[in-house]
């Protein structure tokens, strides 16, 4: 085993954290191990034991702490968060840069307010299948290295299986972190805590203005390719948004089965706040309240400070909408640009939507020339297709290939994921480990996965996810 942890974080100033160990667990048992990314950070598989990835044991080198930040929790400030279930063990370095070790369902912390500290094996089944999903997909996100059962039940609507999930990810340093300390009006905090995000995400930037720049364009970037996916997050607070860029907090999370541009999947949202088509919108507003937090560290004239923070922001359109348009140009086929491009995929959305068309299927559709089949709003498709095959004759390269690389066959339905959970609850975890397997390919599926590409029939349609903390 390599001892390559080095604990940038754990260097900050003890109000950053507070250190303890996790909680230990009755009987532990391993759930899955990724072996391919344990490898890819240099780690023994065989050294992620069921007390390694329960808590029971520690890793040489970590230096267990739970991190505390703040937040707006649908719109509404809470001064104190902090992780209430989760310890950062350390942090692993090697080629591939820099990367946290976090357990999360780990026990109680300072931060864990009502709450047991505890997760149970459904939110974890679901934290694995969609977070290794998307990476597949090719999208930034904070990655599954092993799950553990505790052999402890615990308590919510009824008793669970509980269990704990190792995740890793570039940092674990959100919005709400940089909050925290500006709430406090605790500028020093709040330079430290700038100048480890620089030098471990951002070193071209030279401040705290270029610093938020770079932080909008990893969030454009990324809220441009959940788009891509009909990926919704469910839950996008300020302390589950990553200054680094990647998916982060995977709770009430879903992909959209039949396209609409509101749907909204958690049991929480009941407003709709960060429905499918708000979720840019939210992603900015987040990064107003990151806007204000670095404020008080911005040279000269507050007001100007403030003005060029608000152009920081209003930039935000113009790096989401090119991002977007390429990628939504390569769904349906193009990887030129030419001015009717955007009426052409707003069309198509629109007719989508009318038609209840499920989104990953339509698209996929598209390449074997069979997407009339989902694009069945009356006329909806002979007004639509004439002008998408005229576009494509003018296409330099192969349409097809295009698309079978931007349009993936495979993403994790809702229907598969709750099906996974209810099986794993019942002791059966063949369908969790499956939807794992299948899901790392997810533009070539094996054949004998492919009943897993099928959108739910009515009656397996999910409307409802659940946070289930
Ligand atoms: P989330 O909405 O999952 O991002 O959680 C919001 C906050 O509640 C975070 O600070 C979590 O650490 C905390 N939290 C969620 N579930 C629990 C739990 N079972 N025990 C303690 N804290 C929790
Ligand atoms: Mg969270």
């Amino acid at each position: 085993m390599r001892e390559d942890f080095d604990n940038s974080y754990a260097r900050l100033p003890d109000r950053f954290y507070s250190r303890l160990v996790p909680t230990a667990v009755a009987s532990p048992q391993v759930l899955r191990v990724n072996e391919p990314l344990a490898r890819e950070l240099g780690l023994d598989p065989s050294a992620l034991t069921a007390e390694v990835l329960s808590g029971n044991a520690l890793l040489p080198g970590t230096d267990p702490l739970a991190q505390v930040y703040a937040g707006h929790q649908f719109g509404g400030w809470v001064p104190r968060l902090g992780d209430g279930r989760a310890i950062l063990l350390g942090e692993i370095t090697g080629d591939f840069g820099r990367r946290d070790i976090q357990l999360k369902g780990s026990g109680i912390t300072p931060y864990s307010r009502n709450g047991d500290g505890r997760a149970w094996v459904g939110p974890v089944m679901r934290e694995y299948i969609v977070s290794e999903a998307m990476h597949a997909l090719g999208i930034p996100t904070t990655r599954a290295l092993g799950a553990a059962l505790t052999g402890e039940g615990v308590q919510r609507e009824r008793r669970y299986p509980g269990a704990v999930l190792t995740r890793v990810a570039a940092s674990h340093i959100r919005v709400g972190t940089f909050q925290y300390f500006a709430a406090r009006g605790d500028s020093a905090g709040l330079r430290l805590l700038l100048d480890h995000c620089i030098a471990r995400h951002y070193p071209q930037a030279d401040g705290p203005l270029s610093f938020l720049s770079e932080v909008a364009a990893a969030q454009a970037r990324l809220i441009a390719r959940w788009m891509s996916v009909g990926f919704i997050h469910g839950v996008m607070n300020t302390d589950n948004m990553a200054v680094s860029g990647e998916t982060i907090d995977y709770g009430p999370c879903a992909f959209m089965d039949a396209y609409h541009p509101r749907t909204v999947f958690s049991s929480i949202d009941q407003q709709g706040r960060y429905a499918f088509q708000e979720q840019p919108n939210m992603a900015v507003w987040n990064l107003a309240q990151l806007a204000t937090s670095l404020l008080p560290l911005m040279d000269g004239d507050p007001e100007h400070a403030a003005e060029e923070a608000t152009r920081v922001l209003e930039n935000f359109a113009t790096q989401f909408s090119p991002e977007w348009m390429q990628l939504f140009r390569a769904k349906i086929g193009l990887t030129t640009q030419e001015d009717g491009d955007e009426a052409l995929i707003t069309g198509l959305l629109a007719r989508m939507a009318s038609s209840q068309a499920d989104f990953t299927a339509t698209f996929s559709a598209l390449t074997n020339g069979k997407a009339r089949d989902h694009i069945t709003d009356n006329g909806a498709w002979a007004s639509w297709a004439p002008n998408w095959r005229a576009r494509i004759s003018r296409e330099p390269g192969d349409p097809k290939a295009t698309m079978r690389a931007a349009n993936p066959v495979l993403i994790p339905r809702n229907h598969r994921v709750e099906e996974a959970i209810q099986a794993g609850i019942g002791g059966d975890y063949a369908p969790f480990h499956r939807l794992v397997d299948a899901l790392a390919r997810p533009f070539d599926p094996l054949a004998d996965d492919l009943d897993l590409a099928a959108p739910p029939r009515p009656d397996e349609r999910v409307l409802r996810t659940f946070c289930g903390t």
